[in-house]
């Protein structure tokens, strides 16, 4: 019952945000955004620690653990490259060599690739820059995208740039 009490509540915050702004204020509701933080964590792939998080902040395919050697990829289909691409699925650490019977196309992945920044992540996101004000916990930045607080080195995986390119193996 409390579980379905928290989702109602944030679906209503939500509701309450698509038609405010996102752009940073210099205003801030920190329970509002802790709640769309949380939400952004658990099924938009925002991370600030653990294998989600790439403490170099550029989640690039070449230190995501689906790799598969230097062009290829365990779980999505299509050319990959190591320097400039990457994908909502990445995951830090070591080959894990996982054998699927039906890859993600690169467009279900959302595998993009940035030829110039050669790199992902808040930090070069066109959603992201720096805070009127640090939060009570001094995240930096602000994301236009979610309207939260966020670190520089995190991602969420809907980075935007004028370089990038979706799914250029599709
Ligand atoms: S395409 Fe996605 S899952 Fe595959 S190596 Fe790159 S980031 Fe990892
Ligand atoms: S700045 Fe971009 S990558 Fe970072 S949380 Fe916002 S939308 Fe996601």
């Amino acid at each position: 019952m409390v579980q379905l009490n928290i989702e109602k509540g944030i679906k209503e915050l939500l509701a309450k945000v698509e038609i405010s702004t996102l752009e940073d204020t210099g205003k801030y509701d920190e329970l509002k955004e802790r709640a769309i933080r949380d939400y952004a964590t658990s099924i938009g792939f925002y991370a600030e620690h653990g294998p989600l998080f790439d403490p170099e902040g550029k989640y690039l395919c070449g230190s995501c653990c689906f790799r598969d050697g230097q062009t290829a990829c365990d779980i999505v289909s299509g050319t990959i490259s190591m320097t400039i691409g990457s994908c909502m699925m990445w995951r830090i650490g070591e080959p894990v060599g996982l054998k699927v019977k039906q890859k993600l196309t690169q467009i279900e992945s959302m595998y993009s690739e940035r030829s110039k920044a050669k790199a992902f992540g808040c930090s070069r996101c066109e959603y992201g820059g720096k805070a009127k004000a640090v939060d009570s916990v001094g995240r930096p930045s602000w994301c236009s995208y979610w309207g939260m607080h966020i670190v520089p080195f995190a991602c969420c995986f809907r980075e935007d740039g004028k370089d990038l390119v979706e799914a250029p193996g599709e």
